[in-house]
Parts: C-alpha cells; structure tokens; sequence
C-alpha cells in the first residue's frame, strides 16, 4: 500500500514538474507552440430525479444547411452535446431548401440530367405551390448527423425528423420525429403527411402555435388536425417565445408541452456558452435514455419545459421538481422572536425565484439560503415555506404556489 501511495506521489509530482517545465521552458526555436491544452467542454445539467424517473434534456427542433439553418448537421451534433443535451432531433423544413440552389450550382457538373428529387413546396410565401422541385435526398440530414455522431463516438440520441410547413396563417408548423423515412412524409397534403407520420409510429408536434397569427385560437384546418389526433404535443416554448395559452391547451387536450430553440444559427448566438442560461430545451422525465422509454415519457406527457431558467410545465411535475431539487432544513425556532427558521439548498442547476407576499428569494443552483417563518395571526399557527414560484409558469397563465418539504 505504501509503495502504491509514494510510487502515485512520485508520479505527481513528475506530472506537475512536468507541466511547470512545459510553461516555462523557452521557444528552443519551435516554429508552433499550443497556449490552449484544454478540448472544448460539455456543459453539465445537474437535475434531479424525480419521482424515480431521471431528467433527460432534449431540443426536437433544430435546421441544418440541408433547409434554411446556417450550420452542417454534423455540428449540430457537436453542438448539442457541448451544449447538455441528451437528444436531438433535427428536423429540416419538407418544402423550404434555401441554401439548395447554391448547392446544386456547385455541384451541377455531378448532376448533368438535373433530375429533381421532390416536388413539394410551401411555407414562407403562404402560398402552397407544388412545381418548384426539391433535388436532395430529404433524409441525408439524419444520415449524416448519426453517421458523424458514430464516427466521433458522440454518446447523444440522435432522432430522424422534420418540419412539415405549408401555410402559416392558416395550417400551421408541424414537427414529426421519431420517423422512419422522412421522403414518405412529403406529400402535397399536409394532412396526409401527418398520417404518413403516425403510420410511422412518430411523434408530431404543433410549433410555435403564435407565429405569425393574429390569435391562438384554432384555424379550420388546425381544428380537422387536432380532431383527427394527428398532434401529440405543442411548442409551448419555441427559441426564446412562450405562448402560455398553450400550457392551458395540452392540459385541456392531453397534449405533451415542448420547449425547443428551433436554431437556425449556432445555439451560442442566442444562448452564449459559460453563463448561467442554458438554451432553451424539453426536460423529459425517462426510466432510461432508450427511444423506447423516451417515447413512452414523451405520450404520457412526463416533460417540462425550460427557457432562460423559467419552466414551464402541468403543476404536478412542477411541484415534484421544485420538491426534489430544493432541500429544505428546519434550524429552530425562535419563541420570542416567533419565527421558524429553515434553510433551502439548491441542488440542481436552475435557479428558483420564490416569492412570499412582497418578498423575492432568488435561490441559486447549488447555494442555500436561510429564511424565517413567522405564525398565522388569527390561527397563531406557524406558517409553513411556502412560495409563489416566479420563474415557474402553469395552467391559467399564473405563476404556481407551492409548499416545500421539511426535512424530507
Ligand atoms: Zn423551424
């Protein structure tokens, strides 16, 4: 055992004389010196478990270069995970190829017949016009993404979609994933694409149901969509818009609630790396990290979404979370004062604005705070922690009030 600890001792200090040799040793005329040893770092998303179920982070919206995003699909892999995330789907517009012309341009001495690949076509004009081609292979974003993501060893769940866009105004944004080939789902009639979708055991869901709308309420066509259960679940947090309405929508209609950044630049743009604020993304309450336990998690609506350290999400789970982040210490009571005191520690990343009456605590990931409690004036009772969670939205377009365990 000594001659372990002294031989690990010697290595050590080897180690670190090394390294005080390598920042101090002079050019010796190199031609390139490394400043920088470090490789890029993943950002870990410490949360809880919840009710026996681990927290999986997930963004069910990302564009790539193969429709209108600015980055490969390879580096949205990348991306991801640096980012925290444990899965992605990126799902790359059916009708809009912007970049398609320059690329076809490029490569049009490999493709002298100019023979299209599709023809389909919608979306930003809101006009549905189903004569401009599309040449790609719709399904070469996915292809690529888990090809690199093997090569790389990169340990992300990776999901085949789409966005199925034809009229905004009127039909809305749709995400399906979970697909098994994107080029079925292409078909002139959206619903008809929905169904393709649902044929293929995915999951759709309606996007940034506010985008371009005068109202949330229904279009006539969104109303056939809904009724025919083509939609699993809504966007309730697209990029860095909240549309609470919608929280009150999957309630009423057993609808999944989805935060996702639909990034079309690199997610640093929006959501800089090394601060406090994680981009925008779905916490999904899983027994594993399985496709199959994360769909299950997805269709019995176990998320809650999360968007510049607000959540959104059904009360219930809300509550759970708060609870089995935040730990709650009875110090003692204070007769004369007639206080309780408690200490609350945050375990989790996300930091938690709890408010009582005029009061703001701001709770900080990984701090803990001390906060006294005084009696009910008419009961004489003491009063329990309890707060309005400010950073924590819910049905009827309020912030939810709950009690936090002591000494649980
Ligand atoms: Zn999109």
């Amino acid at each position: 055992m000594k001659r372990i600890l002294l031989t690990v001792m010697v290595a050590i200090f080897a180690l670190s004389s090394a390294m005080a040799q390598a920042v101090h040793q002079p050019t010796m005329g190199k031609t390139e010196i490394k400043l920088y040893h470090q490789p890029p770092h993943r950002t870990e998303i410490i949360l809880p478990q919840v009710k026996g179920y681990t927290i999986y982070k997930g963004d069910f919206h990302v564009h790539t270069i193969y429709s209108d995003g600015e980055v490969t699909p390879r580096e949205r892999v990348r991306e991801a995970w640096y980012d925290g995330l444990d899965i992605i789907a990126i799902t790359d517009h059916l009708e809009l190829r912007s970049y398609e012309q320059y690329m076809l341009r490029a490569h049009a001495p490999y493709n002298p017949d100019g023979k299209p690949y599709q023809y389909i076509r919608g979306g930003a004009g809101n006009k549905t016009d189903h004569t401009t081609p599309i040449y790609c292979d719709l399904d070469a974003t996915y292809d690529e993404a888990v090809a690199f993501r093997d090569k790389e060893e990169i340990p992300i769940m990776v999901v085949r979609g789409t966005e199925i866009w034809r009229n905004a105004r009127t039909i809305g944004e749709y995400n399906a994933f979970f697909l098994k080939d994107i080029t079925d789902v292409a078909k002139p009639d959206i619903i008809e694409s929905l169904k393709e979708a649902r044929r293929q055991g995915a999951i759709v869901i309606h996007n940034h149901p506010g985008w371009r709308r005068k109202t949330m309420d229904k279009s006539p066509e969104q109303e056939q969509i809904y009724a025919e259960k083509l939609v699993d679940g809504i966007e309730v947090v697209n990029g860095l818009n909240l549309y609470p309405k919608m929280i009150d929508r999957c309630v009423d209609e057993k609808l999944t609630i989805f935060a996702n950044t639909d990034c079309h630049r690199t997610s640093a743009q929006y959501y800089p790396r090394g601060g406090e604020i994680f981009r925008t993304m779905t916490f999904i309450l899983a027994k594993d990290c399985t496709e199959k336990a994360i769909k299950d998690a997805l269709l019995k609506r176990r998320t809650i979404g999360y968007s510049h350290n607000h959540l959104i999400g059904e009360e219930m789970w809300l509550k759970e979370f708060l609870n089995a982040a935040v730990e709650c210490k009875f110090l003692a009571e204070n007769e004369k004062k007639g206080h309780r005191a408690y200490q609350l520690t945050n375990h989790c990343s996300v930091p938690f604005i709890l408010r009582r009456g005029k009061a703001i605590y701001t709770l900080n990931p990984f701090q803990s705070i001390r906060v006294n409690f005084g009696k009910n004036k008419e009961t004489q009772v003491y009063r329990k922690p309890e707060f309005v969670v400010d950073n924590m939205w819910t049905v009827g377009d309020k912030h939810p009030k709950f009690t936090i365990e002591i000494d649980k």
